[in-house]
């Protein structure tokens, strides 16, 4: 399932960035306890466990990378809490029909797409940060992770090469975005935090083969906001 990593001895890590450490963490997230729900998707607890998420924060940051909380990757912006990345992945694997194309809106570091290529999906992201997204497409040549990345406005979604069988998106908006659900596939799970400051949630939508959408809400989650426009 874990395909294509390539992991030379950076990205095997070493004291606070081993292996070891990294196990930890899947155990943690196992148990779920204090944070939420345990995460029982063992696809996605292996791909935890796989990911050196070390490498995906500046090197002051490394050797905190395996605790479960956000951590600053400049601009204002962060790398998501890991029980929260493994709880949207897993929230897109459970699906009907297991997705194969994927499309992220705020690559950031690049953190939550190595995550979904590594459980062998084909994905598609979006960042309008400019230096964040030459930073996170360095991670995925150096782990030789297959990612199609796009600078651009992300409330736009990626029409031209839509439609995707799961949509995860990892800033928050006051409300859905209705670019985004049309860029659903039938059968088709988008995952994204929906409303302002304190207020968010997590929603959960499936859109129907007949285009009728289900939405559930998977609880209280804490992003930063789906802003507008594009910056170098
Ligand atoms: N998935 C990221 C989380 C990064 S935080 C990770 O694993 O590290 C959210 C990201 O969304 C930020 O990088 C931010 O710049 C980006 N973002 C915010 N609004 C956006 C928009 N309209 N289009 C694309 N990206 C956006």
């Amino acid at each position: 399932m874990i395909l294509r990593m390539r992991l030379q001895p950076e990205a095997l890590g070493s004291g606070l960035t081993s292996q070891r450490v990294r196990d930890r963490l899947v155990e943690r997230l196992r148990e779920g306890a204090p944070y939420g729900e345990g995460i029982r998707d063992e696809r996605v607890l292996n791909a935890i466990r796989t990911v050196p998420r070390h490498l995906f924060v500046d090197e002051a940051l490394a050797t905190r990378a395996y605790e479960d909380t956000a951590l600053p990757i400049g601009h204002g912006q962060t790398i998501s809490q890991p029980w929260v990345v493994a709880r949207m992945t897993e929230a897109l694997l459970d699906a009907p029909t297991p997705p194969a194309k994927v499309l992220e809106i705020g690559t950031g570091s690049g953190y939550q797409a190595a995550i979904l290529a590594a459980l062998g999906l084909e994905v598609h992201t979006v960042e309008r940060i400019g230096e964040l997204l030459r930073t996170a497409r360095k991670r995925f040549r150096q782990l030789g992770l297959n990612v199609r990345s796009k600078h651009d406005d992300g409330r736009i979604g990626w029409p031209e090469n839509g439609p995707f069988d799961a949509i995860v998106v990892t800033a928050a908006a006051p409300a859905l975005v209705e670019a985004l659900t049309a860029q659903l596939a039938p059968g088709g799970t988008l995952v994204a935090p929906v409303g302002a400051g304190a207020g968010q949630a997590l929603l959960r939508l499936r859109k129907g083969a007949d285009g009728t959408i289900e939405q559930r809400n998977l609880g209280a989650v804490t992003f930063v906001p789906l802003l507008s426009g594009m910056v170098d």
